[in-house]
């Protein structure tokens, strides 16, 4: 797996005119450097998806959101399902992110039923996992992470894995300016790839892109996708400038 995976989370930032012209820089920029080798996913505010679907075209660049809500249609106010992010373009949308899980109360239960309908509609669901501050001091980082795989991935059959992409997220790390080092993230992903060969198979556990999320910066990429079994990045706060978000992705290879 040489090609690696990157995605931009931009969060709750960037309205239509800002992400408009994040998505010309980013075409300009791979229109002068003849495109990138590796996969790369923007995920813009719901409110921009369709704009920057558009000015993305012919770049290669994927599209994916931030949320998705767990039903087909109905009386949901202020949801959005699986059919309309695929109407404006999305590839991939992110379940449980930690944010999702703390100020919305997302529980793993929620999050295998939006991981479930994303696969049975035709999206890649992008699982967020990682423990807390208080879970690493407690040095239990293992069993939450076995507890998050188990529940998040409950009925996801053996068919729908390989559209699956896992990114490992310790929680003190997302926002902080803390990144977990590269020897920290590697161990949680060969765990999680221990994990995924128990519930599957060995194929599935070597085959499965793992990413790392946490305060990716130009000066620690190049550490943090050393290691062979860190199949990319997850990035949020550097992925908001078309520059940082483009040193990230070449300081990897
Ligand atoms: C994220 O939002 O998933 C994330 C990793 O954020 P940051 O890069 O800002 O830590």
């Amino acid at each position: 797996m040489n090609k690696k995976l990157f995605i931009a989370n931009w969060k709750m930032n960037k309205g239509l005119v800002q992400s408009q012209q994040f998505a010309e820089e980013l075409k300009a920029h791979f229109e002068k450097h003849k495109g990138t080798t590796d996969e790369i996913v923007l995920c813009p505010p719901f409110t921009s998806l369709e704009a920057v679907h558009r000015k993305l075209n012919g770049t290669g660049v994927k599209l994916g959101a931030q949320n998705v809500y767990y039903e087909s249609s109905g009386a949901y106010t202020g949801e959005i399902s699986c059919g309309m992010l695929k109407s404006c373009g999305c590839e991939y949308v992110i379940t449980g992110h930690s944010e999702r899980r703390r100020y919305f109360n997302e529980t793993n239960a929620i999050v295998n039923k939006k991981v479930l309908i994303a696969l049975d509609e035709g999206l890649k669901p992008i699982l967020c996992i990682g423990e807390t501050l208080q879970e690493h001091d407690d040095k239990i980082t293992e069993a939450v992470i076995d507890e998050q795989l188990t529940s998040c991935l409950l009925h996801v059959n053996i068919e729908d894995i390989p559209n699956v992409v896992i990114a490992y997220e310790p929680v003190w790390a997302i926002g902080t300016g803390k990144n977990a080092t590269a020897h920290q993230a590697e161990s949680v992903h060969n765990f999680t790839r221990k994990k995924l060969k128990k519930l599957y198979s060995e194929e599935i556990s070597l085959n499965t892109r793992i990413i790392y999320g946490g305060s990716i910066t130009p000066e620690n990429a190049k550490e943090l996708f050393a290691p062979q079994t860190i199949n990319g990045g997850l990035v949020g706060g550097a992925s908001l400038e078309v520059e940082s978000f483009i040193e990230i992705i070449n300081s990897a290879h």
